[in-house]
């Protein structure tokens, strides 16, 4: 079988997107003599954790984004976050916060997300942004969702009226993603660890979205020809959720992992965080 689907490049689209989010950095730091400012909290010393933080950090600082690390002990409580939270959305010299999660079983990961402020919710965590996206109100909307959009649209991909499959319903990614392709006037269905006939389904998908966490879990064969795959997955060893070499064979568009969804999240995130520093310094009409 002969590849038929066109690859989406996630790096070059976030690097766009980075230089742009960049430029307008720039821009706030010259007008208004002060830097946008992204605040990251860590629970614990998660090796992956603090991977994800490293790399968003290493992003913001090339982007002429500043960054402020707090690294909270393991042992670290609900409330003493929320504290830290709270002194985050209060600190004026923050315009962005972001709760590196999981935060770890000890912790009310919601009641933590919600001492976020929402004008400085930039990863789109909050109950407030995910009521705003929802309602086609403005906000942040959730990174990993933001991204995919991003990529659809980039590749022109015409939404309206056609078959979404979001599958994953997780509160950061496949939730708001099925609420962001429902508000493009897509047909959506959510797929999850309840569905009865998970290829059934996919099989009539134009737009598939795999945000599960399962290696290989949705069938090449089960790719409709000519649709359209997103892999948001991210599985030990560079494997999406999707079985790719095979749905390379079928789909239309189709991400890689890595280089597909990956990079276009932490893009979202330095756009948003710019755009947090701007509405606070005063800037949100330029
Ligand atoms: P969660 O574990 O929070 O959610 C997984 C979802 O998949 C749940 O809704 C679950 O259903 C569903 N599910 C589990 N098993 C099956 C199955 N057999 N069939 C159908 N659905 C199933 O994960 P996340 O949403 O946080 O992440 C999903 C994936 O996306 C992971 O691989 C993660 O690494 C990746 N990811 C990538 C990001 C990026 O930047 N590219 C950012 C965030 C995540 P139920 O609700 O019933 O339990």
């Amino acid at each position: 079988p002969i590849q038929t689907a066109r690859i989406m490049d996630g790096t070059s689209l976030a690097k766009r997107i980075v230089d742009e989010a960049a430029a307008k950095a720039a821009e706030i730091s010259r007008r208004t003599g002060t830097r946008p400012c992204l605040a990251t909290v860590l629970v614990g010393e998660d090796p992956a954790s603090a991977t994800y933080v490293r790399m968003k950090r290493a992003r913001c600082a090339k982007a002429g984004i500043k960054s402020r690390h707090i690294g909270l002990p393991a042992t670290t409580t609900t409330a003493e976050l929320i504290d830290t939270l709270a002194g985050l959305s209060s600190d004026s010299e923050v315009h962005g916060i972001l709760l590196q999660h999981p935060c770890g079983p000890h912790i009310d990961e919601r009641a933590a997300f919600e001492a976020i402020a929402p004008e400085k919710d930039v990863d789109g965590v909050t109950m407030h942004s995910f009521a705003a996206m929802s309602f086609a109100l403005p906000g942040f909307v959730s990174c990993t969702p933001g991204g995919i959009m991003r990529l659809l649209e980039a590749y022109d991909v015409e939404l309206a009226g056609k078959h979404a499959v979001v599958v994953g319903r997780s509160a950061i990614l496949g939730k708001p993603a099925g609420m962001l392709l429902l508000a493009e006037d897509a047909t959506v269905t959510y797929c999850h660890s309840r569905t009865t006939d998970l290829s059934a389904v996919v099989r009539e998908a134009d737009v598939v979205v795999a945000a599960v966490g399962q290696p290989r879990l949705i069938r090449g064969e089960d790719i409709k020809p000519g649709a359209v795959v997103i892999d948001a997955g991210y599985n030990p060893g560079n494997v999406g959720d999707v079985d790719y070499d095979t749905a390379l064979t079928r789909a239309g568009l189709i991400t890689p992992v890595p280089g597909g969804v990956g990079p276009m999240t932490i893009a979202v995130l330095l756009t948003q965080t710019v755009q947090a520093a701007a509405n606070q310094l005063g800037m949100q009409h330029q």
